[in-house]
């Protein structure tokens, strides 16, 4: 049997299924859209679906359909229910990551499961964990893919206006607003059919992007003047963003989100880096011009990864300390950054 036949049996509306839907640690517009976006058309296919995230998400997202029914697994009240349901699961989805460490705290609960598993990604080199995949690095956004899976297993029709949204939304953000590189004609395509299913785009640009809180406007403000270094001699801009900083703005969860394209939009500019001091270590974002790719230096040097232009890593040095790093380590491999070739090992210096 086809792969795809076979998923298709799977979510076939003849037999009633257990289905958990989860993606990855601080879902963003993408990997919760496309969550929501699964609930709402695996339950027009008579399915008991839960949508369970390993953490919370910013609240810009919180308009989303099902958004109240959504379980977090960090929330104390409800990660035992959140275990038992994905125990019972026949059928658990993981949606917008390609390595199950993404979940952090939820991994083992998931490594434990014995449900089917399917994984939709856009993410490079995914781990073999799932029973059916449909992964590729050429959508810019798991909604795009979902999209064109459900046109693919003839359901096109079941998309409405409310699926449509989450839809547009990953895709929308995951491209930067339509800007970066991945914006192919199959996401204009793609989020052409949404619009004509509904999807309101203008509302979805103003509550995604044009909801701050004072706070996070005055925050903007602090990083932009006193957070930012720039290194016109690396091409390179960074912010650095203390545990006192966030607690002074009284930071929200997403009160980050889309700084470090700040310092990407400078002239000369194509290394752009965010530091930001959290409990259990640095989080980092990075992100590069299309000629530069970050992606392997975040997985060589930051325990990360992500795609060629937007990337992440984590550090376990001091914010100081991880600043230094990655000061060296792209002074070190500036030709290489620059000329895409293999990165410098550290150990055999
Ligand atoms: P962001 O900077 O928005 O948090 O993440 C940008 C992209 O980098 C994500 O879409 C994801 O592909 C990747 N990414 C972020 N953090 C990590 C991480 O800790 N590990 C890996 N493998 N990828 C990450
Ligand atoms: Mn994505």
């Amino acid at each position: 049997m086809q792969k795809l036949d076979l998923f298709k049996e799977q979510i076939s509306s003849a037999s009633s299924k257990r289905i958990i839907i989860t993606t990855h640690h601080k879902p963003d517009a993408d990997a919760l859209g496309s969550s929501l976006a699964l609930a709402l058309y695996l339950k027009k296919k008579k399915h008991q679906v839960t949508v369970v995230t390993p953490s919370d998400y910013p609240s810009f997202l919180h308009w989303m359909k099902g958004n109240d029914e959504v379980i977090n697994f960090e929330d104390k009240q409800q990660v035992d229910e959140a275990r038992n349901l994905i125990g019972e699961a026949d059928i658990l989805f993981c949606l917008d990551f390609s390595n199950l460490g993404r979940l952090q705290g939820m991994e083992e609960a998931v490594r434990a499961s014995n449900a089917f598993m399917v994984n939709i990604d856009h993410h490079q080199d995914p781990d073999d964990f799932a029973d059916f995949s449909f992964s590729s690095t050429k959508a810019a956004a798991t909604c795009e893919l979902l999209y064109d899976l459900m046109v693919k297993v003839g359901d096109k029709d079941l998309i409405d206006k409310d699926m449509a949204e989450c839809l547009y939304s990953g895709i929308m953000t995951d491209t930067g607003g339509f800007r970066h590189p991945n914006t192919t004609k199959n996401v204009h395509l793609v989020t052409a059919e949404l619009i004509g299913l509904g999807a309101d785009n203008s509302k979805i640009s103003r509550l995604i992007y044009d909801t701050y809180s004072v706070n996070r406007l005055k925050f903007l403000g602090f990083a932009l003047t006193r957070r930012l270094t720039i290194l016109p001699e690396l091409n390179t801009a960074y912010f650095g963003i203390s545990k006192k900083d966030l607690r002074k703005y009284q930071s929200q969860t997403g009160d980050t989100e889309g700084l470090v394209n700040y310092a990407l939009s400078l002239d000369g500019i194509k290394i752009a880096a965010l530091f930001t001091e959290r409990k259990d270590g640095v989080k980092i974002s990075f992100r590069s011009s299309e000629d530069v790719a970050v992606n392997k230096f975040a997985a060589t040097y930051f325990d990360g990864g992500g795609h060629k232009n937007a990337s992440g890593g984590i550090s376990s040095l001091s914010l100081e300390d991880t600043m230094k790093r990655f000061e060296t380590l792209v002074k070190e491999n500036k030709h290489i950054l620059f000329n895409q070739l293999a990165l410098v090992d550290e150990k055999n210096q």
